[in-house]
Formats: structure tokens, sequence, C-alpha cells
């Protein structure tokens, strides 16, 4: 089978109309191609495969495409189109790890609306990928079930929490995929691998069905190896779900359709007016990554656009400040996981004598950054420390947001890097939680004030080609606007 014409939804879907191969044949090539590549001994990118439950759907689709002669675009966007889905999103009837040894033996009963909406538009899940125990990392080195491999230099790391996903869809073992981002793990991650990553506007997409690590700052949005496809999965699964609370109620855009209007003309570049943020370029930035950065930035101008100096003030506090409120909201979600509501429960529980010794058998199967953030959440939320703390950093939020607002009164997009460096090697940094936290310095922010961020492969540092990604980031809700200046800045290359 050819490839490169599986490599995105409208390839696939004209090879289907051309009659060049069936669902079948095209699910069972990544299928295949996870054997080889996507398992323990390759990339370890996936932790379940649903092969029986894939090929069902795909047998089905096929009579679909034999009564109808092409592909029902219009009623199912995603018609036949193979997709990973990150470990802490539920399926009904499938293992859901989140990566953790805790979750080893449980079967979701129920399906997350977003994979709902997904499958509902004909999508094929073809299983569950590798990630960060609970999402709580940035390199996938804290997964239970061992490191993912960066696709194409195998020593290095994917990036994180959702580097299953990204190494996946760059590795050509699904067309796209979801991830989750609390803190940077969709952005990182493609940035990384060399892939788009977007994160939505909070509340864009439904949590429902997503395991919660920090409900606050959780999103879930797609990876895919162009902004088209990640517009068409963003068409499919946004728009407000009444079993989120937290879903919102604003009615959602017309993705794809937006791509149609990326700015083309001089005059409508010029109404273009990119922020840069000056605390975006400070120490620790490498050059390459910065070189890049400002490459990207003079091609925007070059095209018209304006590129306006900014300041968002208070980004030094921001990991602090993350850290704090994430690792508050997780100590509270991860209270489930006792054996009793959820988790496993081992016969040497079952024997202890008291309930601290049951406790005891049942959470020490969390890993040590899952524990190391259940202590410190749980200490920021304790009785005479949560105003000095919890509280604190609450309020701080609020000043980080407010840099935004007043930012958004002079630009229309907020350009930089999404990660400090490229990937860098596995077992480099796992020693030094500190310097990893740094790591999320660009990304947390936008989660943080809620607004919809998008990673683009912007170039490659030298020698080994190490992907670089663009960040943008958009007003709450300018999904539309934000993907369509992607568009342009993905076909940069063509018109150059
Ligand atoms: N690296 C960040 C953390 O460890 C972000 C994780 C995420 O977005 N899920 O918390």
């Amino acid at each position: 089978m050819d490839a490169d014409k599986l490599e995105t939804i409208r390839a696939i879907h004209d090879s289907f109309d051309k009659k060049q191969t069936s669902v079948v044949e095209v699910t069972r090539y990544f299928l295949d191609s996870i054997k080889k590549n996507g398992g323990k001994s390759g990339l370890n990118a996936f932790l379940t495969v649903c092969e029986n439950r894939v090929l069902a759907k795909a047998e089905a689709a096929d009579q679909i495409l034999s009564a109808e002669g092409k592909v029902p675009r219009d009623r199912l966007p995603l018609f036949g189109i193979p997709l990973g889905i990150k470990d802490n999103l539920t399926m009904d009837g499938v293992r859901t790890t989140c990566g953790s040894k805790m979750l080893d033996n449980y079967v979701a009963p129920y399906t997350a609306t977003c994979v709902q909406r997904l499958e509902s538009a004909g999508a094929l899940c073809l299983g569950k990928l590798n990630m960060d125990e609970f999402a709580m990392g940035g390199s996938n080195e804290n997964s239970a079930y061992g490191p993912v491999q960066h696709p194409t230099q195998p020593e290095r790391v994917p990036g994180g929490s959702s580097g299953g996903s990204a190494a996946a869809v760059r590795a050509g073992l699904c067309v796209a995929a979801l991830g989750t981002d609390t803190g940077g793990s969709i952005r990182l991650p493609a940035s990384y691998c060399g892939i788009v990553g977007l994160k939505p506007t909070y509340g864009r997409v439904s949590r429902y069905g997503l395991v919660a690590f920090a409900s606050s700052l959780d999103q879930v949005g797609p990876m895919a190896r162009t902004v088209e496809d990640a517009a068409i999965l963003l068409d499919v699964m946004s728009g407000h779900d009444p079993r989120d609370s937290t879903s919102a109620t604003v009615s959602k855009g017309a993705y794809r359709e937006a791509l149609g209007k990326a700015p083309e003309t001089q005059a409508e570049w010029s109404g273009i007016r990119i922020g840069v943020p000056k605390e975006y370029f400070v120490g620790g930035l490498s050059a390459e990554v910065q070189k890049s950065i400002q490459s990207s930035l003079r091609w925007f101008e070059s095209k018209g656009a304006r590129v306006i100096p900014i300041s968002l003030p208070h980004t030094e506090y921001a990991v602090a400040v993350y850290y704090l409120i994430a690792v508050s909201e997780a100590s509270s979600n991860l209270a489930r996981f006792d054996g009793i509501r959820y988790g496993v429960r081992p016969a040497e529980a079952e024997n202890a004598d008291d309930l601290a010794a049951f406790y005891r058998k049942v959470r020490g199967h969390f890993g040590p950054e899952v524990k190391r953030r259940i202590i410190l959440g749980t200490f920021a939320l304790s009785s005479g420390y949560s105003e000095a703390y919890y509280r604190r950093a609450c309020q701080v939020r609020r000043l980080i947001k407010q840099d935004f607002v007043t930012a958004f009164e002079k630009v229309d997009f907020i350009a930089g890097p999404v990660s400090p460096t490229t990937a860098f090697k596995i077992g480099e940094r796992i020693s030094d939680p500190l310097q990893m936290y740094l790591n999320d310095i660009f990304t947390i922010p936008a989660n943080l004030a809620g607004l919809p961020a998008i990673s683009i492969p912007s170039g490659t540092e030298a020698p080994d080609s190490l992907p670089i990604g663009f960040h943008l980031i958009a007003p709450p809700f300018q999904e539309e606007r934000l993907l369509s200046l992607a568009h342009a800045f993905e076909k940069r290359g063509a018109a150059r």
C-alpha cells in the first residue's frame, strides 16, 4: 500500500472514492504497522490495540462504501479514518490505564463524548496510546508501561504527556490522534515530533470520559499531520455537552471551512497583528529554537502582517502557579483511586489489618511522580497552608489571565516558542523534576488563561533534524482564526 496516500484524511478518502483500497485494507495496514513498530519492541506508543472491534467497524464501513459508491463526507466526515486515542479517554469495554498500574485492569463502562462523536462521524479507533502516568509529565518517561521513543531519534523522548499520540501520528501508526493538554501535553509532544497539535479553548471540547488530572485546566484536542486534519477532528468533537458542566455553550465554529478564509492578499495580511512577548525570549531558550521562531516571524512580516513586541508581565510566575493549582486539583481528583471506588485491589490489600494498611497496599501502585504531586497538592490544600499557597496561586492566575486580556486589546494573536529546546535524551532530565517543570514555561500560560493554542512544525535543528514547533495563541473561542492563520503558515513551503 502506498504510504503517502494514507497520510491525511483527504488522501484516504480519495483512495476510497477511486476504489484503490477498501476500508478493511487500510485498517489492516495500520494494524500491521502498529504490530511492527508501535508495540513494546518498537516505539511503545500503543498500550492497547482494539483489533476485533476496529475490524468489525471497518467491515461495516465497506458495506456503506459499496452501497453508496463514494465516501459520504458530509454525513460522515471521518469515514474509515483510523485514529489513536490517548489512554486517559474512555471507550466502552476497552482497557483504560492512564499509563498507571493503578488502573492496570480497568475496563471502562462508557465512552468519552469526544471519542463517541468521532466514532459517530465514521472514525475507526485503533487503540489506546501510551502517556505519562495520569498525564503528569512532559517526556512520557513517567508511564508505568515504559517510555515512548521519539519517532525518528529512538534515544530521545517524544515529549509528553501525550507522547504516544505524537509518536504514533508522526510514525504513521494512525492518521491522527487525540491528546489532552493540562499544561502543554498536546503542544509539547507535537512540537518535538514535528506534527500539528491544538489545545482548544477550555470548555470547547467535552471532558466527559476524560480521567481528570486538573479539572480547571484539562482540555482534549487533536494531533495530526496537517492543520486541515486537526480542523476536521475539532469540527466533529467540539460543541456543548450537557454531561460536562464546564462544557461551553458558545456555538462552535466551522473549522475546516475557516481554512478557506486564510489570509492571502496583502490587504488581508496587513490586518493581522501578531504579538511577541518579550518574556518568551529569555535565558534557557536554545539558540536554534530562537532562530527558527525569529525566521517564522520574519515570514509573517514578509507577508504584510504586523509583528508587535508586547509584554505579559506575570509570565515568570506561571510555572509556580501551575504547579500549585495542578497538584492541588490532582490530589483531590486522584483520591478516588483508593481500591474501593476505583483502582486495583490486590490480594495483600484484602488481608490488610486496618484501613491505613489497606490504603498503603493500594495507593502504593502510583508511580513516583504521581505520589510527589499528591503529597504536594495535599500539603498546598491543608488547613493553615491553603490560604498561603492555593489561594495565592489562584489570585496570581487571575493576573496572568488579565495579562492576556490586556495584550489582546492590541494584537490578534500571540506567537513564540513551544518549548525552550528540541527533544532531549531519554533519562537526561528524569532525576530533576524542577528542570522538567521549567520546560513548560511557554505552554502553561494558555492553560491558566483557558486560551486556544497550537503548535505547528516550523523547522528542524541540525544535526539530527529534530523538529521545532511554532506556538500561536488566540483569544477564547477564536479557533477558526487560529486554524486559518496556522494553515497559511503551514502552506508557506509551497508558496516560497
Ligand atoms: N508537563 C506538564 C505537567 O507535567 C503538563 C502535563 C499536561 O499537560 N498533561 O503537569
